[in-house]
């Protein structure tokens, strides 16, 4: 009967929108007694589990998810997904931070055969006694415990609170697709069966504690509940700092006491229609409240640090319930608290009517709001719409970022809702202006689509780990949401998603569940729209080809040519403002081109496309606007718009010249390397000379390759004039990078007094050079390999001719963040005429095309002389530049060996310069050995033997190098 009533109730909950014939759902009920011991970190529990067959498969297994165990060791999916993410947390961590659960499972009194999922213990098989028959239900009890681990992701204990999540045996869904057993990962959620649940815990007396579902008939809790809410609210009356610090201490006391008074409490929390089941627990949590207009109930939990900024907190939380349940559907749960949690997977989690957080609450931001209300929006994207997060993750996190982005512009203004006052950030208010959510969804995806990291919006969410791609599921999935309202209008977008939400609320809808609702509610197949947004990486590029307007009896006729120079074709709209304010909107559908026609009495201001950027295009200059130009000091929120420039001063410092002062400006978008120029000139205090710089590069992205950057350098500083063009493409996937650059450059040497007769020839050449490189970045393993080739030709007579090749490789292992061991080989040799400073160093190289710029030309500062960028041979024993026995050869190799431990580094170098190629084989090879330090990429070395020195010195006399490769600071910064 039982399974006959929950049909019936599947068939009145057809409202006439598109629905899947095939589609059942089963049926999942927990009642669970758990006693948490927190001084062990240990949680012993029992679950009692009745579980209904409404698919029409005989069952003869049910998975369970065993969640805690993904923090038992290092063999775990979620250990190995750490790992590859380069978060060293877990594998750091000691054996006793770890955690684990231990289950049994058992019908009646017979204990049921499990079986683990091939490299997962985080996922196990129940066999059943018998085959489970559509319609039959079965019970299970199931005694398990769970050491609770220290805070690597959601589940865990930091400072006596306890984020208790993913903590119980938890049924894996089961649906036209048969099991789903996902083990836990960081990044990719979840795919929660719709249950109730019955959950009494046993808690010492002095916890408070919040979860999914309400709390049971506890007048003595509740009266415990209602007393720290209105202590908070006295504390929220204080006025004075000294008051609130009083207020803070006296409240501390007070837990103090309580936790010495002992004993335990039992709380009941019962929930129905849920995915999942979550509670927080900790001693020292004030507490706040909020209700809805419709009654529902908000607490927040607040950590005592955080007493101020979460002030507004349940405010928030309540806010959001009322904002979704006006654009979505009406909240069907009786609340959504928010608990001021440790966490270590985002700013905040999710859970059923509870969502943890753990972002601050920095001033002029709305981040706390912000995270909030997202959290609080997942009720609706993950609970009640119950999708598989993990298959399709736009779902949740992308249509959810959208809602919320929509909440944040009605509170705070769709200009400034993520960014509201940004004079409140102390020396960044000099660079920043407000920015919408909106904005900042844009400049998101542009950073990814101008390095074609961009992906599809519709794949596995452990696909989107690397190159910063989470972007694609929130930002991309949301900007997918604001186009399609911009091509409904917000009236029929609503319409279309209230009716997906009242249709699939408490079922677990795919992606063509939403689009066929979708579909239906507005009357048009819209195919065109979701398949590219979806599955592919198209954008539109909308521009305006020709506007004309003509005087007519009744005033002016505007006829607007729209291109788009996209792939992904759709309408767009048109504003037309006239002279006298007049705003018009039209539509249209340029594939790739269309035209429409205005009517209007006064003659036109502005024509624009796309107006307000609602729709994400490639490029957003040329929608009707000219070009236009924003100027900044130092540097500025890139615009969509128009060129930005950024003016700075310039002071720079030189043995020959003095002091260098001059100013100079920066120009376009760092986040996606369009036309970027910077130009400095300055003057040499001493000297007098004049200097200059001029660089400017362009991108063209998604041709051929991923991008391709093309640009130049130009300048004439210390006595050094360099003419460089090039042109460079890279290519992909995943992790490993690869480029290729083509470079054409004149490196003229005009005034011997700036540099190091020693390291560098007053010659003029200039060369072709080819750069190949490939580079792979997970964390364990890293390897590189450059190469290049550089031929030089004749410009006038008598220039220098010659040929110089080089190659490199490293490999890098990482055990734990700070240490590794690396190995590097280098090989290079030259033909021809060869300036001194193109030869082989042992201690590396001259910089001869003055890439890194801070080596020191010419002086006596011993710091400088110190200096090296780590290239070529580089062995730091003999790094020492304008020393004594310098030795440069036309040919060399080396091979490092580095060991590393936090920071401490053993190094060991052998390798040989020749001064002739033929000599290849000859000669001693060179040693060193010495100890150094890194902080970021800069290394401090000492090489403590040398077993060649320069004449009169000893192989032990103390030297050191500091290393610094630009190279590296951009690889690490971006
Ligand atoms: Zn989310």
């Amino acid at each position: 009967m039982k399974a006959l009533s929950a049909v019936f109730l599947l068939m009145l909950s057809v409202t006439g929108f598109a629905q899947r014939s095939d589609y059942f759902q089963q049926e999942a009920s927990y009642i669970i007694r758990a006693e948490l011991s927190p001084d062990t970190r240990q949680l012993k529990g029992l679950v009692t589990f009745t579980y209904t067959n409404h698919s029409p498969d005989p069952l003869d297994v049910i998975w369970f998810h065993l969640y805690p165990n993904a923090f038992k060791d290092e063999s775990t999916p979620f250990a190995r997904q750490m790992r590859e993410m380069k978060r060293w947390g877990f594998t750091e961590s000691q054996p006793d931070d770890k955690g684990w659960i231990d289950a049994s499972f058992f019908h009646g009194s017979t204990k049921l055969t499990t079986e683990e999922k091939p490299d997962a213990i985080d996922e196990v098989k129940v066999y059943l006694p018998t085959s489970l028959k559509t319609g039959d239900s079965i019970t299970l009890t199931i005694p398990f415990d769970v050491k609770i681990p220290k805070v690597f992701s959601r589940l865990g204990t930091e400072n006596n609170h306890f984020g208790m999540t993913q903590w119980y045996p938890k049924v894996v869904v089961y649906d036209q697709d048969g099991w789903h057993p996902d083990s836990y990962l960081d990044y990719g959620e979840f795919y929660g069966e719709f249950s109730s649940f019955d959950v009494t815990l046993t808690v010492p007396g002095s916890f408070t504690i919040d979860a999914t579902g309400m709390l049971q008939d506890n007048p003595s809790e509740q009266a415990r509940i209602d007393s720290l809410i209105s202590r908070y609210q006295t504390y929220k009356a204080l006025t004075t700092d000294g008051d609130r610090q009083a207020f803070i201490l006296q409240f501390k006391q007070d837990v103090l006491k309580a936790k010495e008074a002992g004993g335990t409490k039992s709380l009941r929390f019962v929930a129905k229609k849920v995915p999942d089941f979550a509670w927080f627990a900790g001693e020292d949590f004030l507490v706040d409240s909020a209700r809805t207009s419709t009654g529902v109930l908000s607490y927040a939990l607040i950590q005592p640090a955080n007493a101020d900024s979460w002030r507004h907190a349940a405010r928030f939380a309540s806010e959001a319930v009322d904002h979704y349940s006006r654009m979505v559907g009406p909240y069907p749960y009786p609340k959504a608290s928010v608990v001021d949690g440790a966490l270590d997977a985002g700013g905040g989690m999710e859970y059923p009517m509870i969502t943890v957080i753990s972002s601050g609450n920095p001033e002029g931001l709305n981040l706390l709001d912000q995270v909030i209300t997202h959290e609080v929006g997942h009720n609706w994207f993950q609970s009640i719409l119950g999708s598989n997060e993990r298959a399709h993750a736009w779902m949740d996190e992308g249509i959810n970022s959208y809602y919320e982005g929509r909440t944040m512009d009605a509170k705070y203004g769709a200009d400034r809702s993520f960014l509201s006052d940004p004079s409140k950030l102390g020396p960044f208010s000099l660079i920043l202006r407000p920015v919408g959510s909106h904005e900042l969804n844009l400049h998101s995806l542009n950073m990814l689509v101008h390095k074609n990291q961009d992906l599809p919006n519709n794949l596995p969410a452990s696909d989107y780990i690397y190159n910063g791609n989470m972007v694609v599921h929130y930002q991309k999935g949301a900007l997918m949401m604001a186009a399609l309202e911009s091509y409904l209008g917000r009236e029929k977008f609503d319409k279309a998603m209230q009716a997906y939400f009242q249709t699939w609320k408490f079922r677990h809808p795919g992606p063509d569940d939403l689009i066929a609702v979708v579909e239906q509610s507005v009357g048009e197949d819209l195919n065109w729209f979701f398949d590219p947004w979806l599955n592919s990486t198209s954008y539109p590029d909308f521009y305006v080809i020709s506007k004309e307007t003509i005087q007519t009896a009744e005033g002016f006729r505007t006829d607007i040519t729209v291109g788009n120079k996209g792939d992904l074709f759709m309408p767009v709209p048109v504003q037309l403002v006239t002279a006298a304010g007049d705003t018009l909107f039209q539509t249209v559908f340029p594939k790739p081109e269309g035209t429409i026609s205005f009517t209007h009495r006064d003659q036109v201001a502005s024509v624009r496309l796309n107006p307000g950027n609602r729709i994400y295009e490639l490029d957003f200059t040329n929608n009707g606007q000219g070009f236009q130009i924003n100027v900044n000091f130092l540097a500025a929120v890139p615009s969509l718009d128009a060129y930005d420039i950024n003016l700075f001063p310039v002071m720079d410092y030189n043995t020959v010249d003095g002091v260098q002062l001059g100013a100079g400006y920066w120009g376009g978008n760092l986040l996606t390397g369009d036309k970027l120029t910077l130009v400095t000139v300055y003057k040499g205090l001493s000297t007098g000379e004049p200097g200059y710089r001029f660089f400017f590069s362009d991108r063209i992205p998604r041709k051929l390759l991923d991008y391709i950057d093309w640009g130049g350098t130009f300048y004439d500083q210390q006595g050094f004039r360099k003419q460089e063009v090039f042109i460079r493409g890279t290519a992909g996937f995943r992790y490993y990078e690869s480029s290729a650059e083509l470079s054409v450059g004149r490196y003229l040497n005009d005034d011997i007094r700036y540099v190091n007769p020693l390291l560098i020839q007053d010659v003029d050449y200039q060369t072709v050079n080819l750069t190949l490189k490939a580079k792979n970045s997970t964390r364990a393993y890293a390897s590189s390999f450059r190469s290049t080739i550089s031929s030089s030709f004749e410009v006038n007579e008598g220039d220098p001719l010659f040929t110089r090749v080089d190659a490199e490789f490293g490999y890098r292992f990482r055990w734990e963040s700070r240490s590794y061991a690396a190995i590097r080989l280098y090989a290079g040799s030259a033909f021809g005429t060869i300036p001194l400073q193109e030869g082989f160093f042992p201690g590396g190289s001259a910089d001869p095309r003055r890439e890194a710029f801070l080596i020191p030309m010419k002086g006596s500062v011993s710091l400088l002389d110190n200096l090296s960028p780590g290239d070529g041979l580089f062995m730091p024993g003999y790094a020492v530049y304008g020393q004594k026995g310098l030795q440069v050869g036309k040919a060399g190799f080396a091979v490092k060996l580095t060991l590393q431990k936090s920071g401490w580094m053993f190094f060991t170098d052998a390798g040989q310069v020749y001064k002739e190629r033929k000599n290849f084989g000859s000669g001693s090879l060179l040693y060193d050995a010495g100890l150094g330090y890194q902080l970021g990429p800069i290394e401090l070395l000492f090489p403590v033997w040398v077993s060649d020195p320069p004449k009169g010195d000893d192989p032990t006399d103390f030297r050191f190098v500091l290393k610094y490769n630009l190279t590296d600071i951009l690889d690490q910064s971006f």
